[in-house]
Order: C-alpha cells, then sequence, then structure tokens
C-alpha cells in the first residue's frame, strides 16, 4: 500500500491521538492538540481564500511563536511553501532573498514593521503583508484577523498530497557566498522525523522545549517529531538565559537543543541555581563543534547526563549524526566519554555517511585521516530553489558534499575538525566569508581583502578582516565598519579589521592564501573549527 510521506499526518495523528492534551505552549497561551490543528487548518482555510496555493512561497519573519509553529502546517496544508527568515539579516539581505524566492506573501512580526515597510518597495512579489501582533503598516491585516475570516479547511485526504513536493524552504549563506534556498519535500520531512524520533524523546513523555529558531531547519526538526509522538511544543520567543530556566522549571521541559554559544551562556547564567531543571532528560548540543569540557560542565551545571552533540546541515533537514553514547560503545574511562558525546557521532537511521580524499576514495578509518564528509540520504534536499548549478556542485557523484572536514574510525563515528567551505561559524549562525569580503569590497578604497574565522571564547568563531587599502587612500577600520552596517547582518560584521598597504598573501595561481592568513589567530588550537 502507497501512502505519501508527509508532515501533515503527524498533525492528524496528534489531532486524533493527543486532541484534548496541551500541544503547545506560547507566553501565557496555551492550545491542545484539537486547538491546535484546527487553526492550522483554517490557516490553510485562509491562504488558499487570498489565492495562496500550489508551490507558493509563504514568509515569515518572526520569533518562535505558535503563529510561526502553526505555519509549519497550515502552510503546506494549502500546498504552498513555508519559507521562515533568519531575523537577524539586514534589510538588502532579506530583500535579496524574498526577490530570488519570489514569496507571495509575508508574515512579520512587529518588530519589524519599519523594516518591512522598507522591503515594500525593494519586493514586488508580495502580494499580501500579514502581521503577527497589532495591526502594523504595511500590513493590511492581522494574523488573528486571518483565521478569525477564514473557514476551516476540511481534513486533507493525504492521498492528493505529492511526497516529493516541496514543502519548506530554508536560505542559507552558502559556502559560495549568495544565498541559497534549500528545498525539503514532504517525503524527506517525514523520514527525518522517524530517524530522530528516538533521540527526541521516543515514547516517554516529552516536553520540548524550541529553543532553536525555527527558521533554523525547522528548528533542527523539533517539530515535526514532537507532534508525530504528541509531545508538548513549548516555544522560547527568543533565547535568554533567565527565560530558557523559568520556562525548564515551569513547563518541567525534558528535552532542548542549543548551539555551544547558547549552552555557555546557560551554564554561566548568575541565577542558574535558583530554578528547578531536574527535569531535564536530554540535550542535544549542535550547529557548530562542541568540546568535551563544555559537556562535563553542561553536566554538572544542569544536572542532567545525556548532554549530547548532533552535527547537520540545512541541507540534510538537518540531523545527519548524533554523538549517543550506547549502546554500542563502552568507553574506558571519563575522559573518553566526554570526547565522545563532544564529537559529531554516528549516523542516524536513513544515512550514509563516507569520509573521502581529494579523488573521492574512503580515507582510513584510523581516527586520524582526513577528508570531506559526504552523505546519501533520505533526508538530503530535493536542490537549492532556482539554481541547478549550486545543486549539481553539491551533489556531485549522487552524494551530497558537506564541505565539512572529518575523521572516521572501525565503528562509524565522524568527527568534524575543519571546513573546505569557506564558511565562519559564529553562535551558531553561519557566515559565508566570500558574502563578507564582497560587502567590504563594495567600499572604493578597498584594493584586497580577506576574511577569515578567528577562534572566540564566547561566539566559538567571528570574522576578522585583512584588508588592503588603494594606495593615497585613508581608509580605517573605523570607516570601513560604518560602511558595513547596513549592508551586512550585525552578528556578520568583522570583529577585527587590519588595514594593510601591502598586498596580501597569494598562491602561484594568484588566489588569497587564506589559510595562511588564518593560522596565526588558531595557533596552538588542536583542531581548526572552535570547540
Ligand atoms: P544548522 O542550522 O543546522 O546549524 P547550517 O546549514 O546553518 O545548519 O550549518 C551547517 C554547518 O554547521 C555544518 O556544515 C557544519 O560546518 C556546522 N555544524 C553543525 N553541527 C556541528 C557539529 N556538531 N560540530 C561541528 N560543526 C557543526
Amino acid at each position: 500500500m502507497f501512502i505519501p510521506l508527509t508532515p501533515i499526518r503527524f498533525l492528524h495523528r496528534a489531532m486524533d491521538l493527543f486532541g484534548s492534551q496541551t500541544g503547545v505552549v506560547c507566553g501565557s497561551r496555551e492550545f491542545t492538540y484539537s486547538e491546535f490543528g484546527e487553526r492550522c487548518e483554517r490557516l490553510a482555510g485562509a491562504l488558499k481564500a487570498r489565492g495562496i496555493g500550489r508551490g507558493d512561497r509563504v514568509a515569515y519573519l518572526s520569533f518562535n511563536t505558535h503563529k510561526l509553529l502553526e505555519g509549519y502546517y497550515g502552510v503546506i496544508l494549502a500546498g504552498a511553501i513555508i519559507m521562515p527568515l533568519n531575523v537577524r539579516l539586514a534589510l538588502q539581505e532579506l530583500a535579496a532573498i524574498l526577490e530570488h524566492a519570489e514569496a507571495k506573501m509575508l508574515l512579520f512580526e512587529n518588530d519589524f514593521a519599519p523594516l518591512v515597510e522598507k522591503l515594500r518597495e525593494l519586493c514586488p512579489s508580495i502580494r499580501t503583508y500579514v502581521s503577527l501582533g497589532e495591526p502594523a503598516e504595511p500590513a493590511e491585516l492581522t494574523y488573528d484577523q486571518l483565521l478569525a475570516t477564514a473557514r476551516r479547511d476540511e481534513r486533507l485526504d493525504i492521498m492528493q498530497v505529492e511526497e516529493n513536493s516541496i514543502a519548506e524552504i530554508f536560505y542559507t549563506s552558502g559556502s559560495t557566498g549568495t544565498p541559497k534556498g534549500v528545498m525539503l519535500s514532504h517525503r524527506s520531512l517525514y523520514l527525518h522525523a522517524l530517524a530522530i524520533m528516538p533521540y527526541t524523546g521516543g515514547l516517554e513523555p516529552t516536553v520540548d522545549l524550541h529553543t532553536i529558531p525555527l527558521f533554523h531547519a525547522n528548528g533542527w526538526g523539533a517539530p515535526q517529531a514532537s507532534t508525530m509522538m504528541g509531545a508538548r511544543h513549548v516555544m522560547v520567543r527568543r533565547f535568554e538565559p533567565g527565560l530558557v530556566c523559568s520556562l525548564i522549571e515551569k513547563q518541567r521541559a525534558t528535552h532542548m537543543s542549543l548551539v555551544p554559544a547558547m549552552a555557555n551562556a546557560l551554564i554561566n547564567h548568575p541565577g542558574l541555581n535558583n530554578y528547578d531543571l531536574s527535569s531535564l532528560r536530554v540535550i542535544m548540543i549542535g550547529g557548530a563543534a562542541a568540546s568535551p569540557e563544555l559537556i562535563a560542565r553542561m553536566e554538572r551545571a544542569l544536572g542532567c547526563r545525556s548532554v549530547m552533540a548532533g552535527y547537520g546541515l540545512s541541507e540534510t533537514c538537518p540531523v545527519l549524526t548524533v554523538a549517543v553514547d550506547k549502546p554500542f560503545v563502552h568507553f574506558d574511562n571519563e575522559a573518553e566519554r566526554l570526547r565522545r558525546r563532544a564529537m559529531t557521532g554516528w549516523a542516524v537511521p536513513n544515512v550514509e555517511l563516507r569520509v573521502v580524499d581529494l579523488n573521492g576514495n574512503d580515507v582510513a578509518k584510523d581516527g586520524s585521516s582526513i577528508g570531506e564528509l559526504i552523505t546519501r540520504s533520505d533526508h538530503v534536499m530535493e536542490g537549492y530553489y532556482n539554481d541547478p548549478e549550486g545543486t549539481a556542485a553539491a551533489m556531485s557523484g549522487s552524494w551530497f558534499h558537506t564541505g565539512d572536514m572529518a575523521v572516521w574510525d572501525g565503528t562509524g563515528y565522524v568527527h568534524i575538525v575543519d571546513r573546505k567551505k569557506e564558511i565562519i561559524i559564529s553562535g551558531g549562525e553561519n557566515i559565508s566569508s566570500l558574502e563578507v569580503e564582497r560587502a567590504i569590497f563594495a567600499h572604493e578604497d578597498v584594493f584586497e581583502c580577506a576574511v577569515v574565522a578567528a577562534p572566540d571564547d564566547k561566539w566559538g568563531e567571528v570574522p576578522v578582516a585583512i584588508v588592503t587599502r588603494k594606495p593615497g587612500s585613508g581608509l580605517t577600520a573605523e570607516i570601513l565598519l560604518a560602511f558595513l552596517q547596513d549592508r551586512l547582518g550585525r552578528f556578520k560584521l568583522p570583529r577585527q579589521i587590519e588595514i594593510l598597504d601591502e598586498p596580501l598573501p597569494k598562491t602561484g595561481t594568484g588566489k588569497i592564501r587564506k589559510l595562511q592568513l588564518r593560522e596565526p589567530f588558531w595557533e596552538g588550537k588542536a583542531k581548526r573549527v572552535q570547540g
């Protein structure tokens, strides 16, 4: 029997099996799964009534709220594609993405109203603006009005869903510096949720704290897996250590995911000991490399023994590996257990991994030979939206190339040690060094520049720029930084700008030796990714 694979089946299951249970908690509001499902169906009806249909892109500029979570089901129930945008991007970056995606509708939180007002002129494809809070220009209506006026859509017949159609698009910085729209299908999202379910609570009653912004590859897969199992979604509007602690205590949260910078902020929160955090069962650390010290400190500070690394990319739904240490391996000592927990991990079900050299041959499984991590999996994206070349480059040889450099061992355990792609990961946010370089180049006094990652205790990595100015120019770091303010999201601004008068070091073919420029910042470090 063939039944299309789609996350909509998870929503139906939650409505049927867990209808009277609290499914979503958001600030002072709570919704049972019946109520949540009804709101999703209303949203679908409203979207259709406004002419949104098959394959249309519906963008969100929103923190983590129940309304965005409703979009994850309501938008795809209407046959459309949900496109949550990174709220930390600057005006020009958002405009470029919305224009590329030709989004038809933009739903935004009131915090972004001034920004959206400016977007209106730049994004002609957007026909309808909806404010997620109070009425605000340029929205023609609010989300509440949208739902109130809508006819609830009747339950969708799953057989009508085309499982390979696109459900979600996430724009990433991409290693080439041009934003890329990662297209994830209904089928991939369904299989991804099944694969990660054992790691995200499984059959145990689960309260899932949504600490990772949902605009990051669907908050690392949490919405679908949690809905499937009837877990309680607790929305964290914006990560703030005090808020997270109080929500853990109040909601008895069992699971959450953190990037290393969030984990650090949490364990250093002065009020940490005033909260009862004993409900926590599993904490996944991902988005950037973690360290054994961080894992140990997390376990101690939060009293939770299951703190483990997870690894993935937007392009892979995202989870590829989890560093869960049972039932495969027994560790000789505590240091080894922590080291493993902080490493990248083993492939989750549905995922094949290889670590290959430049000729595509597997490197030795000796824990020290380095190669690129490539994967073949049901979770790999369908491609980049409207970018066949970018898609072909990433998928060469029918395997998806992660651009991450790793070692592996005889048990299939992989560990990321470096990055091939020119990506800097700061506080879990990806920054394309090429994109920052392009913004710097736009200044007329810049002759050459290179942006590289430097290690940073708080953020993991930060971008630093090495710039050669044109002869006779009075360019300074301050002038350049002021120039970049409007062009780049704040997190992408170089933390240090070195202005030089001599040319940058080059290879024989004239390419700037970025690795050489990067090296002094990493002296004394064992790896070239911060963890
Ligand atoms: P996500 O939103 O899931 O972080 P991105 O596509 O933004 O996905 O970033 C993916 C990149 O983040 C990976 O290619 C890798 O370089 C880095 N990354 C993610 N998880 C880990 C990890 N556990 N260890 C090291 N690097 C990681």
